[in-house]
C-alpha cells in the first residue's frame, strides 16, 4: 500500500509538471501572439428590450492561432492569469476595444458603450485606475464610452480598495457592470455602498425561464432587488423570444444573447447599426 502511495503520488506530480509545462508553452506562445498581433476582438450587441435596438457591446477576445485555429478565450486566458500574461493581454484587449470606440464614434454611430471584461490580476494592481485614465487619454475616448465588468469575487475581495477605485471610475465618468451575477458570493449590503451601474445576471438563471419556477423566482427577485437599488440589468443568454419576452415584462433593462447575435467582427457591428438607422 505504501509502494501504491508513493507511485500515485509519483504519477500526480508527473501530472503536475506537464500541466505546467503546457500552461508555459502556451504563455510564451501567447507573448509572441501579442507581438504578431494574433489576438483579435469580437463584439457581442447588448439590446435594449424596450426599444429592441443595440445599446451597447462586449468586447470578447480570441486568438488566431496561426496552427490550431480561433481560439475561444477559455482556452488562454485562464493560463495567462496563473501565468501573470493576462496584464499585457487585458491592456491589449482595453487598447483594442478603445480604439474601435473611437473609430465607431468618430464615423457617426450612437453607439452607447464598450464593455471590457477584467480580470482580477488587471484589477488589482494598485495603479488601475490611472491606467484606465491614461488609457482613455491615448485613444481619445472619453470616459463615459467604456464599461468594465468585473465578478463579484473580484469585489468582495478588498471591499475597501473598491469602493475607492469604483469611485475614481466613476469620477471620471466610466461606468461599471458586475458580470456573471448570482454564481459567486456576495452580500446585498456591499451592491448598495459601490458605485456600480449594471447588474449582468449569469447565463444559468436565464437558460430555462419561463419554464423552471426556480430560475423564474431567483430572476424576478433579482431584478426587484436590483431595481430597487437603482442598478439597471442585463440578462445574458438570451436565445429565445420567450425568454427576452419574459424579462422584458419584469423589467428587466437590457438583454444579451445569441436570439439578438452571437460575437462579430467590428465591421459586422457597424453593419448592423446602420441597417438600424435605416428601419
Ligand atoms: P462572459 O464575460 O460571461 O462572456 C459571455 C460569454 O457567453 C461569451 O463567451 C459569449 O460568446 C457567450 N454567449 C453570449 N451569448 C450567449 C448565448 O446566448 N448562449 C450561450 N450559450 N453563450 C452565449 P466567450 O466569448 O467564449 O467568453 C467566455 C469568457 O471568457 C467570458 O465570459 C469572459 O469571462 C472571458 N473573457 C472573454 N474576453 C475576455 C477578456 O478580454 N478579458 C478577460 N479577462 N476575460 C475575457
Ligand atoms: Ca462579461
Ligand atoms: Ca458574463
Ligand atoms: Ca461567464
Amino acid at each position: 500500500a505504501k509502494a501504491d502511495g508513493r507511485n500515485s503520488y509519483k504519477f500526480f506530480d508527473a501530472d503536475i509538471n506537464a500541466r505546467a509545462m503546457e500552461n508555459l508553452l502556451i504563455s510564451s506562445a501567447l507573448r509572441l501572439a501579442l507581438e504578431r498581433d494574433e489576438l483579435v476582438l469580437h463584439y457581442q450587441p447588448r439590446v435594449n428590450l424596450s426599444t429592441g435596438k443595440i445599446s451597447g457591446v462586449e468586447a470578447l477576445v480570441r486568438w488566431q492561432h496561426p496552427e490550431l485555429g480561433l481560439l475561444p478565450p477559455l482556452r488562454f486566458i485562464p493560463i495567462a492569469e496563473e501565468t501573470g500574461m493576462i496584464e499585457a493581454v487585458g491592456e491589449w484587449v482595453l487598447k483594442a476595444a478603445c480604439r474601435q470606440m473611437r473609430q465607431w464614434r468618430d464615423s457617426g454611430l450612437a453607439l452607447e458603450s464598450v464593455a471590457v471584461n477584467l480580470a482580477a490580476r488587471q484589477f488589482s494592481r494598485p495603479d488601475f485606475s490611472e491606467r484606465i485614465a491614461d488609457l482613455l487619454e491615448e485613444c481619445g475616448l472619453e470616459a463615459r464610452y467604456l464599461e468594465l465588468e468585473l465578478t463579484e469575487s473580484m469585489v468582495m475581495r478588498e471591499p475597501e480598495r473598491v469602493v475607492q477605485v469604483l469611485r475614481e471610475l466613476k469620477s471620471m465618468g466610466a461606468t461599471v457592470a458586475i458580470d456573471d451575477f448570482g454564481t459567486g458570493y456576495s452580500s446585498l449590503s456591499y451592491l448598495k455602498r459601490f458605485p456600480i451601474d449594471f447588474l449582468k445576471i449569469d447565463r444559468s438563471f436565464i437558460a430555462d425561464i419561463p419554464d423552471d419556477v426556480d430560475d423564474v423566482a431567483i430572476t424576478s427577485a433579482i431584478i426587484a432587488m436590483a431595481k430597487s437599488l437603482g442598478l439597471q440589468l442585463i440578462a445574458e443568454g438570451v436565445e429565445t423570444q420567450a425568454q427576452s419576452d419574459f424579462l422584458r415584462r419584469l423589467g428587466c433593462d437590457h438583454g444579451q444573447g445569441y436570439l439578438f447575435s452571437k460575437p462579430v467582427l467590428a465591421g459586422e457591428i457597424e453593419r448592423m447599426l446602420r441597417s438600424e438607422n435605416t428601419n
